[in-house]
């Protein structure tokens, strides 16, 4: 690599700060694998909490308006900028409490993208600013209008000229859908109106204000406008330019095929490291992993007062419990997958009837349901478990599949977006694979799969060891991705805006 970049991060969330899913992983790990290889690299994110470490560098600058303050956290080669404003701050979840999901998001994360797009000019850190040559990562919708406002209200004042955009879908399905009036909110100019609104077609429009087809939508003002975009898998960015994973929005992502790439996540190797991991009962690798797997099926079957036997295959779910990630279609399959013999832990939290799917599964004796988020019981489900299920209708990439294999916990997925292009479908014929893959979406073909995968555990020991040691040594590191990200940035500087 020649040329180093100045790169911004725009993200709603960035663990270990602050995370719901996979965009928080992302977040918070390709910025430091492109901070190794020589970036400048600065992430700018909203101030969720009184986080320890970061430092108020008390400037504040005046947004339409809104003031906002950056606090500055320098960590993993990496310039952690958090916004400050009141309206981030809440008892509730970062998106939604109990009472459903905050009416000011649009306005939130308006603010987020004027945010950061003023942090690089005003922010000096380590003697300088980061200045006006930046390749700005705009993810999903919430980061969407960093490329409109700096079309709109930085490059006809001349500034940015050298910039680049780069949106990031790591999810088509949430596009941040508003009525046509709220544009009046966003400080732009009346001629970018066209730019935001998107007029879905008729099978595909969901609330009253698109009963017209009419609407402003986030998402597709930066797929229009950035100067490049970027999905989180080849699989994904094919499927999105169909009418089966593009949401409505296929035809207009389909025209910008030619500055569209698909580049599949890599995963933080330092948290989720079988050798080093905190929350493990017992630390194992490659050499030794079949006896450290049982050891921690052991911990967990006590944890769980599951029957203490690490004969037992362990199949576990872990997930939001959602449409996409299909906890209903393991639900259907869970009777048949608990008469096999087999131990089913989930773990997963969303829909409130699927939350209930899960609890139903505690009333099985070898069945668990763990409602909630929690972090260190998904690290030790992953290590203790010999399957690891993944019924996603879709999937932009997934990062569990990616875990489970480097903890030698074999994947059963849908054939779909990034889990086809990292879940190898064992050959018996070769003795290759990394997992087993079944389509379409049902139960039946998630119940075949899992009759194949117990087949080879229990008739097959050999086999099923070797698909673990290929998941295992699976080069999953962010450094490939980061090349490939880094490749992106000079295609988009190479290109006139
Ligand atoms: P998505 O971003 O669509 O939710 P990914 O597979 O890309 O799916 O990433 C999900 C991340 O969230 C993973 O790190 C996963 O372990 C974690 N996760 C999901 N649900 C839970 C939960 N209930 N408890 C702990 N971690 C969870």
């Amino acid at each position: 690599m020649s040329k180093t970049f100045s790169v911004v991060f725009v993200t709603s969330e960035a663990a270990p700060f602050s995370k719901t899913g996979g965009l928080g992983d992302v977040a918070g790990s390709l910025p430091p694998a492109l901070a190794a290889r020589g970036h400048r690299v600065m992430v700018v994110v909203p101030r969720y909490a009184e986080y320890e470490g970061p430092k108020d560098t008390t400037i504040e600058v005046d947004l339409m308006g809104n003031t906002v303050r950056y606090y500055l956290h320098q960590w993993k080669g990496v310039d952690w900028v958090f916004v400050d404003h009141p309206s981030y701050m809440r008892p509730g979840g970062i998106y939604s409490d109990a009472y459903g999901t905050y009416g000011d998001n649009q306005f939130r994360y308006m603010l987020l993208c004027l945010a950061a797009l003023e942090a690089p000019l005003q922010l000096p850190i380590n003697g300088s600013t980061y200045g006006e040559d930046i390749v700005f990562m705009a993810n999903d919708w919430h980061a969407s209008l960093v490329p409109v406002y700096l079309g709109a209200k930085y490059r006809p004042g001349g500034v940015y000229q050298d910039a680049r955009t780069i949106l990031a879908i790591h999810n088509l399905r949430h596009q941040g859908v508003y009525p046509p009036y709220t544009f009046g909110g966003l400080g732009l100019p009346g001629n970018w109106y066209q730019c935001l609104e998107f007029q879905y077609p008729p099978h595909q429009r969901q609330g009253s204000y698109e009963e017209e087809g009419r609407s402003v939508n986030h998402l597709k003002a930066g797929i229009t406008t950035a100067d490049r975009v970027v999905t989180v898998s080849p699989g994904y960015a094919d499927e999105i330019q169909t009418p089966l994973g593009g949401w409505g929005m296929e035809f207009l992502i389909a025209d910008r095929s030619y500055v569209l790439n698909g580049i599949v996540n890599g995963i933080d190797m330092h948290e989720w490291n079988p050798e080093t991991d905190q929350h493990l009962a017992k630390r194992y690798g490659i050499s030794n992993f079949s006896q450290g797997k049982n050891e921690n099926k052991l911990a967990l079957q006590r944890e769980l007062a599951l029957a203490e036997d690490p004969n037992v295959p362990m199949i576990a779910f872990i997930g939001r419990l959602d449409y996409q990630k299909g906890a209903d279609v393991l639900l259907q399959a869970a009777p048949w997958i608990m008469s096999q013999g087999v131990q089913l832990v989930c773990l997963g939290m969303g829909d409130p009837a699927l939350e209930n799917g899960l609890r139903w599964l505690e009333g099985f004796p070898n069945g668990r349901g763990w409602v909630g988020f929690n972090v260190p019981l998904s690290h030790r489900l992953t290590a203790a478990a010999d399957i690891l299920l993944m019924p996603s209708r879709f999937e932009p990439c997934g990062l569990n599949q990616l875990y489970a294999m480097r903890y030698g916990t074999v994947p059963v997925a849908h054939y779909t977006g990034g889990l086809k292009d990292t879940v190898v479908n064992f050959n018996p014929w070769t003795d290759g694979g990394t997992g087993w893959t079944f389509s379409p979406c049902e139960a039946g073909g998630l119940i075949q799969a899992v009759d194949n995968a117990l087949h080879t555990y229990r008739e097959h020991p050999d086999s099923f060891k070797s698909i673990q040691k290929r998941g295992m040594v699976r080069d999953s590191s962010w450094d490939k991705a980061a090349q490939q990200y880094e490749q992106v940035f000079t295609w988009a500087k190479i290109d006139k805006p």
